[in-house]
Order: structure tokens, then sequence, then C-alpha cells
């Protein structure tokens, strides 16, 4: 049975969506105003599996996740460079979906913009003043967080000791109470063209809005789950719920999933440090694909740290994993003996049932590619011992599709040259190997041929050379 964890309760529980068979997820998307990093993926990685085991689960997701358009860095940077709002954004919203695709990212079923929901986010303000949670002041209007008790219960903070710090809104207007924050933005010569008309005067609606008055527009007042980085959790899903309670008198969002972050080096990322890495940054598509398996194979509540060696180990395994469905693809061409044996089909229903073990003890895909890589181990022993039989390798072949279908790592994607590409660990036995035999000693490249032979590798010398096949 599938347990998730919930922000709200710091608790993991058994999953159940509101409606059955269908479950309904909200993502807080990338801010448009630059390219989305690699820290941003991960958050969206995280996504993306979520929604494929849940259809692997059986059910049906629908899927929401918004496109930041309207804030503070883009009216700055749309000033500066004279363009209009959706021009200014669209080239990062382009380049979102292409390194989306590029990570195989399922897409979304709806991508709301801000920009467009203006209406739905001034609706959402009539109805917060009309219940007394928001007041207007000078063109702008606030939330009223004295009106909301339980504010700061989910962010767990302790609202006494509590100070107009740095992530709080900390505008300059006139507030009720410095914690306030702000819902409608009165118009600033620093806005210049991003700006809209509003019963309280031209102006433009403050970040969190978005998400509650989109959220609800496109998943109902409740729905089953919402997602983003653990920097999200407060203010901004804070605010999400304040805004969100506090019009409806009703409950928000059922289950909050946040993943954590990734530092690179050991550091964290920020354009300070000149490490907000993109896609591009990290090579091609190889390595791409590599950080997909990199990302999607660790819990998505712990820290990853991203280095290159990482990258080269993932590129690595994943390399491994495909070459084996390649082999076993083949070996289930063909013919089938009719005698399989029960250990065989044991080791494929055992990592299959580990796999799902880990995947529905929230999301723990570390614990669920431990079953994947016992079985990994298995069948290569059994191909290097003399092969598989066809039934059994098409079922070894189904497992490793089923894995894929929930970790979309593309493990079909093997080709004629990288089955001709040797892990890096394999190749140094080889180089050892042919050392042994320059300096004659034969026991010791015996001892070696053994040592790749267990590995699945063949080697035949000649007076030219050593060459190598899969066996
Ligand atoms: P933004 O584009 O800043 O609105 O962020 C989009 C998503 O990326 C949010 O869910 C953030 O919480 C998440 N995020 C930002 N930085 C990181 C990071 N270094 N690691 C993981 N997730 C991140
Ligand atoms: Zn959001």
């Amino acid at each position: 049975m599938l347990q998730l964890y919930d922000t709200a309760t710091r608790d993991k529980t058994a999953f159940e969506p509101l409606e059955q068979g269908l479950v309904r997820i909200y993502t807080c998307g990338p801010t448009i105003w630059d390219h989305a990093h690699i820290g941003n993926f991960r958050s969206f990685l995280f996504a993306d599996v979520l929604k494929r085991y849940l259809r692997y689960s059986g059910y049906q997701v629908h899927h929401v996740m918004n496109l930041t358009d309207v804030d503070d860095r883009i009216v700055q940077r749309v000033g500066e460079e004279d363009v209009s709002l959706q021009e200014y954004t669209q080239r990062y919203a382009e380049a979102f979906f292409q390194d989306a695709e590029a990570l195989n990212i399922e897409p979304a079923d709806v991508y709301p913009r801000p920009s467009e929901h203006i209406d739905d986010m001034v609706d959402l303000i009539a109805k917060l003043i009309d219940r007394g949670v928001a007041y207007e002041r000078d063109g702008s209007v606030y939330y009223s967080i004295s009106a909301f008790p339980e504010y700061g219960c989910f962010a767990r903070l302790d609202m006494a000791g509590m100070r107009d710090g740095a992530r709080v809104d900390t505008d300059k207007y006139d507030k009720d109470d410095a914690r306030d924050f702000v819902l409608w933005k009165a118009w600033t010569e620093a806005d210049g063209d991003v700006v809209w008309e509003s019963p309280y005067g031209r102006g433009r609606p403050g970040w969190h809005l978005e998400c509650s008055a989109m959220s609800m527009k496109y998943l109902g007042q409740v729905f089953d789950i919402h997602t983003g980085g653990v920097d999200l959790i407060f203010p901004h899903h804070q605010n999400e719920i304040a805004q969100s309670q506090g019009a409806t008198g009703e409950p928000f969002v059922r289950r909050w999933m946040h993943n954590e972050f990734v530092n690179i080096d050991g550091v964290g990322m920020s354009k300070s440090e000149g490490n907000n890495l993109r896609l591009s940054d990290i090579g091609g598509q190889e390595e791409v694909e590599a950080f997909r398996y990199f990302a999607v194979t660790a819990h998505y509540r712990s820290t990853l740290n991203f280095t290159s060696d990482a990258l080269a180990a993932s590129k690595s395994a994943l390399g491994r994993i495909r070459r084996l469905r390649e082999r076993l693809s083949q070996a289930g061409n063909g013919e089938s003996e009719n005698a399989i044996s029960e250990a065989e089909m044991d080791s494929i229903a055992r990592a299959r049932d580990g796999f799902r073990e880990g995947m529905d003890d929230d999301l723990n895909a570390a614990k669920a590619m431990a079953a994947v890589f016992g079985f990994v181990n298995d069948a290569e022993k059994r191909i290097a011992a003399g092969g598989v039989d066809a039934a059994v390798a098409m079922a070894g072949v189904d497992l490793l599709d089923e894995v894929d279908s929930v970790l979309g790592l593309g493990l079909d994607r093997v080709d004629g040259a990288e089955i001709k590409e040797l892990p890096p660990e394999l190749e140094g036995l080889l180089k050892q190997r042919d050392e042994a035999r320059r300096s004659k000693d034969w026991g010791e490249a015996d001892r070696l041929r053994d040592e790749l032979a267990a590995a699945g590798i063949e080697v035949r010398d000649s007076p030219e050379g050593s060459e190598w096949s899969w066996k």
C-alpha cells in the first residue's frame, strides 16, 4: 500500500485520493525570468516520478503546473530590455519545455500563467476582503495574518517571535502588521507597462496569490497533492493556505510534498556562488539522461550533492542496466527451452516486489533500485554462465520496462555503439590483463580473464592484442 509523507503532519500515511481512481496534483513550476537550473529540475523530476508511480499504481492523474510570469525580477528585466512581458518570458518558457523534454518529463495537463489569470486573482481578493481577512491600503491590498489564527502552524513558525525578516514580504507600504503580505501591489514607476486594472486601482498581483487562484480554478477547492521544493514551505505555501482557506473557509490541499535541494560540490546553488548550472552546462543528451538517473534514483527527501564523479557514476550505472536490457532482449529472440528455472523467475519476482515496496515507502527510489540491482547482478551472472532461456529473458525485459515506466530512464535506448562500450571498471580489468600478459604473468592474466568472464566479458587473444565481446 502506498504511503506518502505529508509536510503538514510531518508524517507518512496511507495515500487515498479524494475521488476514487483519480489524483489531482498541483506543482509550483518555474519562474520564467531566466533559465531553470538543475535544482529546479530536481523538483519537476520529483513530481514526474510521483505522477508516473501513481499511474503505475492504477490511478489517473490530473496535473497542473504554473509558469510564474509576473514577479519582481521579470518586471525589472522587461523594463531594462523594453520588450513586452509575453515576449520576454516566452523564450524562457520555450527553453523550459525543451529541457523538460530532454529530461523525459511527462507534460502537465495545464500550464497556467498568472498574466492570463488576473481576473481569477482579483475575484479571490474580493472574497478575502468580504470575509474580513484582507484590507485595502493606498491602492494595495494586504492579507491580515492576525485574522487567520492558524497562520504559521503549517510552517511550524513561532509567530510571537517572528520579525519582519527578509523572506517575508518587506515592501514599504503601510500595513497594519509588519507580517501581513501583499495580495495586490499598487503600480509604481518601476512596474512600467506591467500593469492591470482592478477595483483597487492599477497594479499587479502579489506572488503567492497565483498558486491559490490557479490551483483551485483547475483542480477544485480541495485537491489531493501539492508539490514544490522545501524552500517554498515558508512563506509561499503557508501563504497559499492562508489565502485559500481564508477565502473558502474549507480545507485546501490534502497532502503537501516537498523535495530537498540539490547542492553542487557540497555548496548550495545560488547566483552569487555562480553555480546555477542549467542542463546545457552539464553536457549533451547523454549527461542529461545521466542527470535524470542521478536525480530520480535518490530519495526525494534527501539532499543531493551533484559532482562530476556522481554524474559519471550515474552514466555508468545507467549504461549497465541498458546493456543488460539489450542483451536480455537479444536472448529473448532465441528459442525457449520450456525448462524455465524457478530460481530465475524468483529473482525477477523478488526484484519486482522489492521495487514496489521501495516506491510504496514514500517513493524511496534508492530502496527500490537496490532491488532492481539484485536482479541486474543475478541476470549478468546467469548470462555469463551460459545464457538465459528466451522466456526468462523476456520476463526480465518486462521487469526493466516496468521500472522504466516509473523512473523514465529510457532503458531501451541502447544502440550498437553503446553496447561496444565497456563500463570503466571492466575497462580497467582489461588493461591490467594486457599488462600482465606483456610481463608474461600468465597466472594473473588467467585470473583476470576469469574475473572478466564472471562480469559477462569474453576475451580473445591474438598476436595483435586482445579483443573482447559480451558473452
Ligand atoms: P523557481 O523557478 O525559483 O520558482 O523554483 C521552481 C522550483 O524549484 C521550486 O519548487 C523550488 O522550490 C525548486 N528549487 C529551487 N532551487 C532548488 C534546488 N537547489 N534544489 C531543488 N529544488 C529547487
Ligand atoms: Zn507556487
